[in-house]
């Protein structure tokens, strides 16, 4: 019996000094310690001993269990410590290597061009306002003095959700929604930029494209404020060397109304290939607020007036930066978007 717990005790300790692992450890402490362990099976036998004998045995056990714990505690540490050593060597850096460069992304063009604009209309008082992109009937068309049957629809041709909703064709419903919630406060001195949606899709229209809104009403607005304020605007997109030009139009929702050209970004107004040979380029529509659609709004044409302009921001972004069609800010092609 004494000749097993010796045999027991160096086999123990012969194991957990090669053991290579916490795992490894604890199968060792569960196959001598542990309940069906060598150990409990030894002192099992005891019982078919000699009273007289017992206590040696015994002892002998109980110093061969402190012992095996012993031995169990440092393996425990020895593997602590040769795990934590494994660590640090794992974690060296080297501070010598080149860093790793994160590659930044940055704003589409077309956003670049639409914050630009606003920062020049905010610099000038101007709010920004925003719309539903699904619109009613009245709002995009009706409330806009463009009847039903009215002609210059077709010149919008829309999606349909049903015969009543839309999604809008350009911003200018948000004049309407802003006015509304606006009365009877003056000034009203908005624009509101956004998508809109129209049933066109070649190289210099997209089925999604975006518009800038501009509003001011007040008491004694004039065409001339108009002027001036889209003067400034083109000054400060296309450089002071840009000239602006009023040409006669026609728009349902303003009285009188006018084209917008700039003096051509490429040539300066000398006639090339991009401006047509004519010098000049068309970038927006404008007009003194239709009374209708102040009366329709809840204002009193005769007391107040405003001005109204909308542009598109992919025209303004195409003028700026020269790009001749129009599909490539929706291609999403990065040689094309990191230009910018
Ligand atoms: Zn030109």
């Amino acid at each position: 019996m004494l000749a097993d717990i010796e045999a027991m005790r160096r086999q123990a300790l012969q194991e957990l000094t090669a053991a290579a692992d916490s795992l490894e450890l604890e199968n060792i402490r569960l196959k001598y310690l542990g309940r069906k362990g060598e150990l409990t099976r030894i002192l099992r036998g005891m019982g078919s001993l000699p009273p007289e004998e017992r206590p040696r045995i015994g002892q002998a056990a109980n110093r061969a269990r402190e012992e095996i714990e012993a031995a169990l505690e440092a393996a425990r540490q020895r593997l602590r410590e040769r795990e934590k050593e494994e660590r640090l060597q794992k974690e060296k850096i080297d501070v010598t290597l080149p860093g790793r460069r994160r590659l930044r992304g940055h704003l589409h063009p077309l956003n670049q061009v639409l914050k630009e604009i606003k920062t020049i209309f905010l610099g000038m008082g101007f709010a920004v306002a925003e719309g539903p992109e699904v619109e009613t009937d009245y709002y995009n068309f009706e409330a806009l003095n463009l009847p039903k049957e009215h002609p210059a629809r077709d010149m919008q041709d829309s999606f349909y959700i049903t015969e009543d909703i839309l999604l809008r064709t350009h911003t200018s419903p948000v004049q309407i929604r802003v006015m509304q919630a606006m009365l009877p406060r003056l000034p009203i001195k908005i624009i509101a930029p956004g998508k809109v949606y129209r049933r066109d899709d070649d190289a210099t229209h997209s089925p999604m494209f975006h518009q800038v809104e501009g509003l001011l009403v007040d008491r004694r607005v004039t065409f001339g404020d108009l002027k001036g304020t889209l003067m400034a605007f083109a000054r400060q997109m296309f450089g002071p060397e840009c000239r602006v030009r009023f040409r006669p139009s026609y728009f349902p929702f303003t009285e009188p109304s006018a084209e917008v050209d700039i003096s051509c970004v490429m040539c300066g107004g000398s006639g090339c290939r991009v401006c047509s040979y004519t010098g000049w380029l068309e970038i927006l529509g404008s007009g003194m607020v239709h009374p209708k659609v102040l009366a329709m709004a809840g204002y009193d044409p005769e007391k107040v007036s405003g001005f109204a302009f909308g542009m598109g921001v992919e025209r303004v972004a195409m003028l700026k930066y020269g790009i001749d069609d129009l599909r490539l800010f929706f291609e999403n092609d990065l040689r094309f978007l990191k230009q910018f």
